[in-house]
């Protein structure tokens, strides 16, 4: 009798225990939010700027930021009132051009893209406010509005010159990704055919050159080789504003196990991207069996278009998308963890860079869903915080003071491309 008593009493606490711990989606919701209102959630990638440059030639009063972007056709992932809803704190915006745009050209491109974002902040200077430093960030998030940075996706951008990077740098640029798809004169990238198998010697006098500037150093769309060659060479930690992780899907431009470890001990941060074919190996098949399908369309009816688009909406409607969703994105950054720790990393959604996302990802409102998922696998409030944005923070703390100390230590430097040749 004694015996079931405590069995009884036993079982009782364990139901209640259990009660206590399983949480509900909207406990974890509310906690999320909580979360991303004490620390800025800062997302390492976004393409407003490009969409604005496509679809309306950067003219500010045709697309009204301060409402909704969602009904246009094609939908926009962003907006204020979005921005503020996903509790997003401050935001990387892309200054991206294609790498087929060489040259001085690209020059001029990348500055019209960066004198957009000036005029996008300016406009919506209650939301938003332009950061150059970690401190900002912190300043102009506890002010409650988007702190405001910018990154450049591409070292086609300084056209091969150290005086373009430094201009780039006084212009407000923050973050360079070294790469975008193609390879340069000196770095390769992930989607292109090898050429240097890495970083160049030039390429490592930009990586110093970046380092003394203060700019971070932004290793997606780089090689494998070009990610050890740029973490054997910087003094600051690296960042990767927008890949996951090629363990869990081969795809090239995923950062791959060694690498991660070297970004442990370089102290930088993995931003994990929502990208459908990095983030589902299942996504990598259907796209690889889309092009053979329209391959083999173009093969068998050429120069009958109308065919071959009736063929492949018919294959569409057979095939639908094995779209991935937040528990595949919640497992890259399980991967990063598991193999490095919660100290490296940050997230990159890569909105309206993209157009098909994974299933409750779909815009800037969904951040908190993310936060919620982690929470709901055991993640800590503090290691969240760290996600959301302690992490990019310390690594932007630490390549400030690389460059204080680099700028006593040297001048700018006059190296120029043909000297290495
Ligand atoms: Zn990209």
């Amino acid at each position: 009798m004694k015996g079931l008593t405590v069995f009884l009493i036993f079982s009782m606490l364990l139901v209640m225990g259990l009660d206590c711990n399983a949480q509900s989606r909207d406990q974890y919701m509310d906690q999320a939010k909580q979360i991303l209102e004490q620390v800025p959630l800062i997302d390492g990638h976004n393409d407003v700027p490009w969409q604005y440059r496509q679809r309306v030639d950067h003219r500010l009063d045709s697309i009204d930021f301060a409402q909704s972007t969602k009904d246009l056709n094609p939908p926009m992932h962003t907006d204020l009132p979005r921005l503020r809803e996903g509790r997003v704190g401050g935001q990387f915006w892309s200054v991206y051009i294609p790498s087929s745009i060489t040259g001085t050209e690209a020059v001029q491109e990348t500055m019209a893209q960066i004198d957009f974002v000036y005029r996008m902040v300016d406009r919506f200077n209650d939301d938003l406010e332009m950061a150059y430093t970690a401190d900002d960030v912190r300043r102009i998030f506890d002010e409650g509005k988007v702190a405001s940075l910018i990154g450049m996706e591409g070292g086609h951008s300084i056209n091969n010159s150290l005086a373009m990077l430094r201009m780039f740098y006084n212009m407000g640029a923050r973050y360079m990704t070294i790469t975008h798809n193609d390879h340069l004169d000196w770095a390769d990238a992930a989607s292109d055919d090898p050429e240097h198998y890495g970083l160049t010697e030039f390429g490592e006098e930009v990586i110093k050159e970046m380092n003394r500037l203060g700019m971070l150093v932004d290793l997606s769309h780089v090689s494998a080789n070009t990610m050890r060659d740029a973490l054997d060479a910087t003094r600051a930690p690296v960042i990767f504003s927008h890949s996951s992780a090629k363990e869990l899907v081969p795809h090239p431009r995923n950062v791959p196990d060694d690498v991660l470890h070297k970004v442990a001990e370089n102290d930088g941060v993995v931003m994990i991207t929502y990208v459908v074919s990095f983030v589902s190996n299942e996504m990598r098949e259907y796209y690889a069996e889309r092009s053979a399908y329209n391959a083999r369309l173009n093969s068998l009816y050429p120069h009958d278009p109308d065919t071959r688009s009736e063929k492949r909406d018919q294959w569409d409607d057979e095939n639908p998308m094995p779209l991935p969703d937040i528990e595949d994105v919640a497992d890259h950054i399980d991967h990063v963890r598991d193999e490095i720790g919660v100290e490296y990393i940050g997230i990159g959604g890569d909105y309206d860079g993209i157009t098909v996302l994974p299933e409750g990802l779909e815009d800037v409102t969904t951040y908190p869903d993310l936060f919620a998922e982690l929470l709901s696998r055991g993640y800590t409030e503090e290691e969240l915080k760290k996600i959301a944005g302690k992490n990019v923070l310390r690594v932007m703390d630490d390549v400030e003071e690389v460059a204080r100390q680099m700028q006593d230590e040297m001048e700018a430097s006059d190296v120029r491309i043909e000297d290495f040749d």
